[in-house]
């Protein structure tokens, strides 16, 4: 019989913002080199955005194809060309929720394309992001499984499943009061401060987290960008105790082995990736720390004034990935840096405005450790590089996987942010002293070598978990096994 025909074929439909997008292109790639047929859904200025990925994917010679669906934007009330979370933040002032809700409106109307799309081709599966939990019902439509991809920490979704459920922050007297997450492992403690709105209120997210909830429950399973090793306990509680199937196949950045893969991941570096190596082969082992808040985040002058200053106070080499907040953009402020400290840092730090090739940044010998807003891929990235990381967290469920890091795995050190709060509001100021202390701790002195030490042993168990017999290894052969077995009892019927 035709092989064609015994090879799945499975779709991909990212949520567009970077922290969704890159990791669900790399799950795609990963299926293909295990000769599943992968085709990624997205829409024309998303394409655009990943234009070399896109084009390194093309020269891999695997079977990935991509499909293209116009993006709602005129129809749901957007400006033309907000398409992604990025042009969201970037076009959004103190309407940022109203553009959000007309977001959340044109990603719903990508329900009958979709289904369109399925029905032509005819694939054996969907693998959609949560944020469309519409996806299970027009697959069980066209008589497919949906896969949910995970992009955030185990941890953070067995956290806000046991908050929901006992609502601990109801029972302390004030919002800094610290309360531990009852059922959940490790003893994790947080203040009411530190959670997600969505926690403590009803609105319209937590009305789509209830219908992502349930639609991860009634799908086929989850597959989850991390792996057994780091979330042990957090992967028995969101299989055993939230009833959720899961394959952890990750991390998916170790995947890529050619530093070109890892530079071309998601927008265009702003800086010339020859200059960036160069610069960090001129500088010793360990001595450069990376200092980069993730795809959203954007602090105010204040804020990345004191960072400005107490990385120059910390006495470290730096790779400080800056960007303006809304305000100062808009004001086309040029003030957010210390005076001369470009001058008095050259040599000493190298600011990037805008995008770097963070993979290759982290991987890079000189670099020997991270402060980071928490982001899961980021907090993936940091591990499988080996560097123990400063915490700054922001918002989304960024404050509940900093525990990870620094409560349960012990590999960071926390800058002091208390409060948690929505994209785009500036939240409180970290000091310059709290930035260089927390930086000289992880960087310096025998703390910083045993955090270190903790972090490599991390780094080997994720790399060894994507090798041949490693857990995701063996995990993401059970799924594909699963699928086949599925569309072999399918077609019988
Ligand atoms: N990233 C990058 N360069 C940057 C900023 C981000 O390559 O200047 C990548 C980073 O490596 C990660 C992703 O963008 O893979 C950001 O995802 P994460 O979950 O860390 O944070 P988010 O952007 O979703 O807050």
């Amino acid at each position: 019989m035709d092989s064609e025909l015994h090879r799945l074929h499975i779709f991909f439909l990212p949520f567009m913002a970077h922290g969704h997008m890159i990791p669900t292109i790399e799950m795609a790639k990963l299926f293909a080199t295990r000769g599943i047929k992968a085709t990624i859904v997205t829409t024309p200025l998303n394409l655009t955005i990943y234009s070399k990925h896109m084009e390194r994917i093309k020269q891999s010679g695997l079977d990935i194809n991509i499909q293209i669906v116009k993006f709602p934007s005129m129809e749901a009330g957007l400006p033309e060309g907000c398409e992604n979370i990025d042009a969201i933040i970037s076009s959004s002032g103190s309407n940022s929720r109203e553009l959000v809700g007309k977001f959340s409106k044109a990603l719903s109307m990508l329900r009958e394309p979709l289904l369109r799309l399925l029905q032509e081709h005819r694939p054996d599966c969907l693998i959609a992001d949560m944020f469309f939990p519409w996806a299970t019902d027009v697959a069980t439509e066209c008589e497919i499984p949906r896969i949910v991809v995970e992009v955030i920490s185990l941890l953070s979704m067995c956290a806000s499943e046991a908050i929901s459920r006992y609502e601990p922050h109801k029972k302390v007297s004030s919002d800094s009061e610290a309360f531990i997450v009852p059922d959940l492992p490790g003893e994790i403690k947080l203040t009411r401060h530190q959670l997600a709105d969505n926690l403590k209120q009803e609105g319209d997210f937590t009305k789509l987290l209830r219908e992502v909830r349930a639609s991860q429950l009634k799908c086929f399973g989850n597959v989850v960008n991390s792996c057994y090793q780091l979330e042990k306990d957090y992967a028995d509680y969101f299989r055993n105790v939230m009833g959720m199937k899961a394959w952890l196949v990750g991390p998916l950045s170790l995947y890529n082995k050619d530093v070109k893969d890892k530079t071309h991941r998601g927008k265009e570096a702003s800086i010339d990736e020859d200059e960036c190596f160069k610069w960090l082969d001129s500088k010793e082992p360990n001595s450069v720390i990376y200092v980069c808040f993730g795809s959203e985040a954007h602090f105010d002058s204040q804020q990345l004034m004191e960072i400005a200053l107490g990385l120059e106070a910390s006495e470290q080499n730096f790779i400080w990935v800056a960007r303006k907040g809304k305000k100062e953009e808009q004001n086309g402020d040029n003030d957010w840096l210390p005076q001369g400290f470009e001058e008095r840092m050259e040599g000493k730090g190298l600011i990037i405005r805008g995008w770097a090739p963070q993979v290759p940044i982290l991987d890079h010998v000189s670099v020997g450790g991270f402060v980071t807003h928490c982001g899961w891929n980021s907090i993936l990235e940091g591990i499988c590089a080996g560097v123990p990381m400063v915490t700054r967290p922001v918002t989304h469920e960024q404050f509940l996987t900093e525990k990870l890091v620094t409560q349960v795995l012990q590999v960071g050190i926390g800058a002091g942010v208390k409060r948690w709060v929505d994209i785009g509001v500036a939240g409180d100021i970290v000091s310059r002293d709290d930035i260089c202390k927390a930086v000289r701790q992880i960087m310096v002195g025998e703390e910083a070598e045993e955090m270190r030490r903790r972090t490599k042993v991390l780094q080997e168990m994720a790399r060894a978990a994507v090798e041949e017999g490693g857990s995701s290894y063996t995990d993401l052969t059970s799924l594909i096994e699963e699928l086949r077995l599925h569309r072999a009892a399918a077609r019988e019927q």
